[in-house]
């Protein structure tokens, strides 16, 4: 063996690669850790991994750092004695110290009041377990990165939806025509995102962005609209004005798939003024009523052929007024003008008329069919799955607002208005979702109730 030869076998011993994902931001990239001697030396993408096929990003590129930045905290440090809180002044302690310290407050805590104990982890994948021992713990108040980050969203597209954007689903850009991006920080969802756009861009699909400022994938959209900051909500209100005055909303996806259908009591002076009006039936797919226009009387049942009202205000047999849904979201909206939006949003009303017009048409003239065979929830089966290949992603724009949970509301209102969900060219669940609303965090001896809700609910 040539010395080279023998050189090159003793680095070949002493190189390792490990695959694992990246959680440099909630993509979760597959990545390969390259060591030598058990260090790292670099990471790069892991070119078998379906989601971003080698890409990697600088951020996960300096993952790195995570293991080897000066500034990481290596061992347990506690404020000095004589030191004041705010002086940033502690010393290093051992583990030993450090169990007994939080055995004796978190014990006392746990005797006493265990909802005094707030858990707040960062960015990590083991959020499963943290929450596991905050629920057993007995508090409900843990968190992480997300709520300071996107929860709000999240929380309201699951709440209306079942999931939400990221890792709970996303746009289908490998069958979408038109794909509109609204308040996504510059590269924020990145490799996934960048892989896919480039693709839908290439097969002539059509890149709206809309954000204040024109960077990160903005800078390749065919048109970009330029909004003021926290007031997408209203754009959507305008859109979905501009859905019911066309009549150009998907009646067939919003009656059978959520309760824009179900009744509502109008009575102002019942106690369930505003409320569903729940039926009698002990089926949980029918738990409020309809309004069947063939036979003008509300009804439980959902019959196959009958689609039940969804406009329109009726009486029910002891009186009280009711309305389906939508009908109060079309009141809710009728206000909500492109001029009106235009004042707020800053974009011009043509192009809000403009933005709905392209919605509409490829709801009206480009519906995607596929002939795959499934049943929904009411036991129909189809021979074809159909959607609107219109499909939105958003974020942090619409996040980092006091209205971020009411605005994807909106967006999710009228991602349903197009029919455009778990469809081909729309917005995609990833399993396990959609899912029921989830319970809130409560601890396991809880007696408390749990409170669900229906998957597409536009509901109050
Ligand atoms: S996009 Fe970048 S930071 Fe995010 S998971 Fe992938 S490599 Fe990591």
């Amino acid at each position: 063996m040539t010395k080279m030869k023998r050189k090159t076998k003793q680095l070949d011993e002493l190189l390792e690669i490990k695959k694992t994902t990246c959680y440099m931001c909630a993509c979760r990239c597959g990545i390969r850790v390259h060591l030598r001697n058990g260090e790292i030396r670099y990471i790069d993408g892991n070119p078998e991994h379906p989601l971003n096929q080698g890409v990697i990003c600088a951020k996960g590129a300096s993952g790195i750092m995570k293991q080897y930045s000066p500034a990481r905290l290596t061992v347990p440090l506690k404020r000095k004695e004589s030191s004041e809180r705010g002086k940033a002044e502690f010393e290093p302690i051992g583990w030993e110290e450090v169990f007994e310290i939080l055995a004796n407050r978190l014990g006392h805590l746990r005797a006493t009041d265990p909802k005094k104990f707030a858990l707040f982890t960062g960015r990590d994948q083991m959020q499963a377990l943290t929450g596991l021992f905050a629920k057993q713990f007995g508090t409900p108040n843990y968190a992480a990165h997300g709520g300071f980050c996107s929860v709000n969203m999240a929380a309201g597209m699951i709440y209306t939806l079942g999931g939400s954007f990221w890792e709970f689903g996303g746009p289908d850009l490998d069958k979408a025509k038109l794909f509109i991006m609204i308040g996504t920080a510059e590269d924020h969802h990145s490799n996934p995102m960048k892989i896919a756009l480039s693709k839908f861009k290439r097969s002539g699909g059509r890149f709206i962005a809309i954000n204040p400022i024109r960077t990160g994938y903005a800078a390749i959209a065919d048109e970009w609209i330029a909004i003021k900051p926290g007031t997408d909500g209203a754009l959507f209100m305008a859109i979905l004005y501009l859905l019911f005055k066309h009549d150009a909303y998907d009646h067939q996806f919003v009656a059978r798939y959520s309760n824009a259908a179900g009744l509502v009591n109008l009575d102002p002076d019942s106690p369930q003024c505003g409320l569903l009006v729940a039926s009698d039936s002990k089926d949980p797919l029918t738990p409020h009523l309809w309004w069947d226009p063939e036979t003008n009387q509300a009804v439980t049942d959902h019959k196959a052929g009958v689609l039940p009202a969804l406009e329109g205000e009726y009486q029910l047999e002891d009186g009280t007024p009711v309305a389906p849904v939508l009908e109060l979201l079309r009141r809710q909206v009728t206000d909500c003008t492109p001029e009106w939006a235009a004042d707020i949003t800053g974009i011009e009303s043509s192009a809000i008329i403009r933005l709905a017009r392209e919605m509409i048409a490829l709801f009206k003239e480009q519906r995607i069919s596929m002939p795959i065979h499934w049943t929904d929830s009411w036991g129909v089966h189809h021979q074809q799955v159909e959607g609107t290949p219109v499909a939105f992603h958003a974020m942090r724009g619409l996040a980092a607002h006091s209205n971020g949970f009411q605005t994807i509301r909106a967006l999710s209102v009228l991602m349903t208005m197009l029919g455009t969900i778990d469809c081909p060219g729309g917005f995609r669940h990833k399993a396990p979702y959609p899912q029921m609303t989830p319970p809130y965090a409560k601890p396991p001896n809880s007696s408390e109730s749990i409170r669900i809700n229906s998957p597409l609910s536009m509901g109050h």
